[in-house]
């Protein structure tokens, strides 16, 4: 018991209290239960992976959005997290494809331009590619910034052909895409624009 509650409490917002109320709950439901949700977490590190075109979390590589014939591969949307896509996803208004970052620039936790996902968003852009127009979608907070503008920097130098263009300011500053609501989403991608100087 003491090993659970220990697990849960590293969760994040569950505090101590949390996960020995969660660990209580655990033991008063049928073995089912827990025996399902034990299953449910070893899979998930068992089963999901990142995809190796886009790198959203995906259970079969490339992930569905990537084969998806009916999402436009002309654009890319560029987002921090894969939870980032889940948001965007439930948003509803985006037709097109992903590429997750892995994070954001943040030289003070010592993520540099090398820790994130860039490499292979190029490669989705070498010789014949279909993509017209990349999405900068960071979250507006100072690291998110600083992150669209490196992406926009470096796509501007090695493809100059291709459009980049930053989501609206309909996002609260300092907020995250994660827990922004459908519609604001939806407006931010309605209005984007383009990188001032572009
Ligand atoms: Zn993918």
């Amino acid at each position: 018991m003491e090993e659970l509650v220990a697990e849960f409490a590293k969760l994040p917002g569950i505090g101590r209290k949390t996960a020995q109320r969660l660990t209580y709950f655990l033991l008063k439901q049928p073995r089912e239960e827990s025996a399902r949700l034990a299953r449910a977490v070893a899979a998930l590190g068992e089963r999901v992976r990142a995809c190796s075109v886009c790198g959203d979390l995906t259970e079969s590589d490339p992930c569905a959005i990537c084969t998806d014939p009916r999402r436009d591969a002309g654009l890319i949307c560029v987002v921090e997290e894969a939870s980032d896509v889940a948001a965007i996803e439930r948003a509803g208004e985006y037709r097109g494809r992903y590429h997750v970052l892995g994070g954001r620039l943040s030289p003070l936790d010592g993520v540099g331009p090398d820790r994130l996902n860039v490499a292979t968003l190029l490669a989705r852009l070498a010789n014949g590619s279909a993509v017209r127009e990349i999405i900068v979608a960071t979250n507006p907070s100072v690291e998110g910034e600083a992150t669209a503008h490196y992406v926009e920097r470096t796509l501007r130098a090695r493809s100059p052909e291709v459009a980049v263009t930053r989501l609206a300011r309909g996002l609260p500053v300092g907020g995250e895409l994660e827990y922004a609501d459908g519609e604001t989403i939806a407006q931010a991608f309605t209005a984007r624009r383009q990188f001032p100087g572009a």
